[in-house]
């Protein structure tokens, strides 16, 4: 999930902190992909990554989209989009992105609703490590 480049930038309203974290964990948002949003932890797998780049798109959290994206990739905006309400995650597999590898993938498909209707993005991501840290390289988005 790199670049939403459908539509171009728009400033984004205030979004009410979710209790409950938009990726799928368990968790309180704050305890979850939020410790990560606001640089308190760090994301030691691949996986983990991903999980918090859709909780940034679900919350809006663009500063963190473009930090944890590689710099050689990083689009000049995130490109979140307004009307596009991201409700679930589905992570469907992993390869390597352990806290021993320094590349791995993550394939999920992400659920949002649009004007009303139902739609959801199936790729399979590519992550490296970057200085030390999981960001995402590309991917290649299927039906
Ligand atoms: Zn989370």
């Amino acid at each position: 999930m790199g670049i939403m480049s459908r539509r171009t930038r728009r400033p984004q309203p205030a979004r009410p902190t979710p209790a409950s974290c938009p990726c799928g964990l368990p968790a309180a948002y704050d305890d979850c992909c939020g410790r990560l949003h606001r640089g308190q932890a760090r994301a030691t797998t691949a996986e983990t990554l991903m999980r918090s780049r859709y909780s940034a798109f679900a919350v809006g959290d663009e500063a963190y989209l473009l930090r944890s994206h590689h710099p050689t990739t990083r689009p000049p905006g995130a490109g979140l989009d307004p009307g596009v309400r991201w409700v679930r995650l589905e992570i469907l597999g992993t390869t390597e992105g352990s806290a021993f590898h320094t590349t791995g993938t993550v394939e999920f498909r992400a659920h949002y609703t649009e004007g009303g209707r139902a739609g959801s993005l199936h790729e399979n991501s590519r992550f490296v490590r970057h200085e030390g840290e999981w960001v995402y390289l590309d991917g290649v988005t299927g039906d």
